[in-house]
């Protein structure tokens, strides 16, 4: 039977996922649509949000020597076209730019004028534009390492668009970066990808796998593509972010020479690395519930909100003063090494505001009454437990242990994250399981269903096109920490050293 308990949002996860996520997107006020094809309208919500997705991994890159530049929208054409795998990857998914005005047609309306002698891409990342300025830059091994890093839009024609977690516009970091050694450049994509695992998990509370992709998935031109790899609550899998191993590719292709101590000439090792809004939707179906949103306190747009409660109008001032203080006070609170993010919704529509505030995802929403005020009080919610549950907590403690209390929520939200991958990640040995593992859910073997599967593979790409044909499966990353282990391939026997992780993905 149908459960008759009401949700703020409908459907439910469990009646229709992809159009429970739209409803949370809307509901929580983060994006929405627009008018162009497949690209988004970031509202304040979601643009807050991504903001502090930025400041904490510019902050983390920075620690590590990478500075912030600007490189160009625009691409000729012929850059990148030196690099052959690269255009190739990306030709399908290019839009360009083959004249610069508009001119009135013979029936009065505009049309594109003055072509371009050599067409312009708009960057679907910039690899080539950036190689370019780097090839300047770059002289002896004394210009290395070069560590640098853009906050950017690109553009990549996709055809099945999703908000946030696939646009044609996105936004994004790409870092870029040129060594004196494949070592360093390796090193380099490693430290990359473990500050994109340390902002999933410490920040954005989503558990991730790390490891390289088959050669199948890899960007288009890199030695070797590393990966975070996350559990949806539909139990698909999200690659959260990537950072990738050129090997000399790019330097070869964009001449990025130097002269090393020795005084030989050499072409320099290159890596990059890039995470994007993608994120946003990682944490919405990471953690959003039937209510909408819940955020991540570490880098939620507000941790805290007040909401002032007077029925009667003689108290409206005492409950607004008494709000008006204990936002000043939290202000002056420090949380993750910022100050505390409060805000206060005094308007007066009743129980609609608190619902507004919960489909939000604010981790803590704090109610303010008379009778709070007369126990020097406040009542306490927490996003992350039921809505009804509720508690009083004197006002000093409450300022005193705010903190406290948002990293219990913060690691709540992780804790359970984990146990659901945990719960949906199965270790698969025979091909017929394997099948029934992605086939929806088997009554006979209720274990079984969907979800991360690891299994054996030959490192043949039949087997795994096979699979993708087959399934719609892919193998999401060769995780790192995998043991050593003799099996046989799932889709042919073959013999394999360990296991890889398949799942069907966004
Ligand atoms: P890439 O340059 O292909 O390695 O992409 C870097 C990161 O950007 C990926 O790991 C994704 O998280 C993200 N990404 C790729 N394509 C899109 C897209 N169409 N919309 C949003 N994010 C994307």
């Amino acid at each position: 039977m149908a459960s008759k308990i009401k949700t703020a949002i409908t459907p439910t996860r469990e009646a229709d996922y992809p159009e429970w996520y739209q409803q949370v997107v809307k509901a929580s006020d983060m994006a929405e649509r627009s008018p162009v094809r497949g690209c988004m309208v970031i509202k304040p919500w979601g643009y807050a949000l991504w903001e502090n997705i930025q400041r904490e991994l510019d902050d983390m890159f920075k620690a590590t020597g990478v500075k912030n530049a600007y490189f160009p929208l625009f691409i000729p054409l012929s850059f990148l076209e030196k690099e052959a795998e690269h255009v190739e990857g990306f030709a399908k998914e290019c839009a360009v730019v083959t004249h610069h005005r508009l001119e009135k047609g013979p029936d009065g309306r505009l049309v594109p004028g003055g072509p371009l002698a050599e067409p312009l891409v708009v960057r679907p990342t910039s690899e080539t534009i950036i190689g370019d300025a780097f090839s300047k830059w770059i002289a002896s091994y004394r210009d290395l390492p070069l560590l640098i890093n853009q906050w950017a839009n690109v553009v990549r024609w996709e055809m099945r668009t999703r908000i946030f977690l696939r646009t044609s516009e996105f936004l994004w970091q790409e870092g870029h970066t040129a060594h004196a050694t494949a070592e360093e450049a390796e090193a380099r994509t490693a430290l990359m990808l473990d500050i994109y695992a340390r902002l999933a998990e410490s920040f954005l509370a989503i558990p991730v796998i790390k490891g390289s992709k088959s050669a199948a998935e890899r960007f288009p031109g890199a030695v070797d593509t590393q990966c975070i790899e996350a559990m949806m609550q539909d139990r698909k899998a999200l690659q959260a972010g990537t950072s990738h191993f050129l090997g000399q590719n790019f330097a070869k292709a964009s001449n990025i020479r130097f002269q090393t101590a020795e005084e030989a000439e050499a072409f320099a090792w290159t890596t990059s690395w890039g995470a994007s809004t993608r994120l946003i939707g990682g944490v919405i179906m990471t953690h959003g519930d039937d209510d909408g949103l819940v955020l991540p306190p570490r880098v939620a747009p507000a941790q805290v909100v007040l909401l002032p409660i007077a029925h009667k109008p003689e108290d409206r001032q005492q409950v607004m003063d008494y709000t008006e203080a204990l936002a000043g006070e939290l202000r002056r609170v420090t949380y993750g090494g910022r100050p505390l993010r409060v805000e206060t919704d005094s308007r007066e529509i009743g129980g609609a505001r608190n619902w507004e505030w919960i489909k939000r995802g604010v981790p803590l929403r704090v109610e303010i009454g008379p009778r709070d005020i007369a126990n020097d009080a406040v009542f306490v919610g927490r996003r992350d437990l039921p809505h009804k549950q509720k508690s009083a907590l004197p006002r000093a403690q409450f300022i005193a242990e705010v903190g406290q209390l948002l990293d219990a929520v913060q690691d709540q939200m992780l804790a359970r994250a984990v146990a659901f991958r945990e719960a949906n990640t199965l270790a698969v040995d025979s091909k017929a399981d394997f099948y029934a593992f992605f086939t929806p859910r088997n009554q006979e073997k209720p274990e079984i269903h969907g979800g991360f599967a690891l299994a054996h593979w030959c490192g043949g790409s039949d087997c795994e096109a096979r699979i993708k044909e087959d399934l719609t499966v892919t193998i999401r990353c060769i995780p790192f920490d995998a043991e050593e282990e003799n099996g046989r391939c799932i889709c042919c026997g073959q013999p394999s050293p360990r296991r890889v992780v398949f799942a069907k993905a966004y």
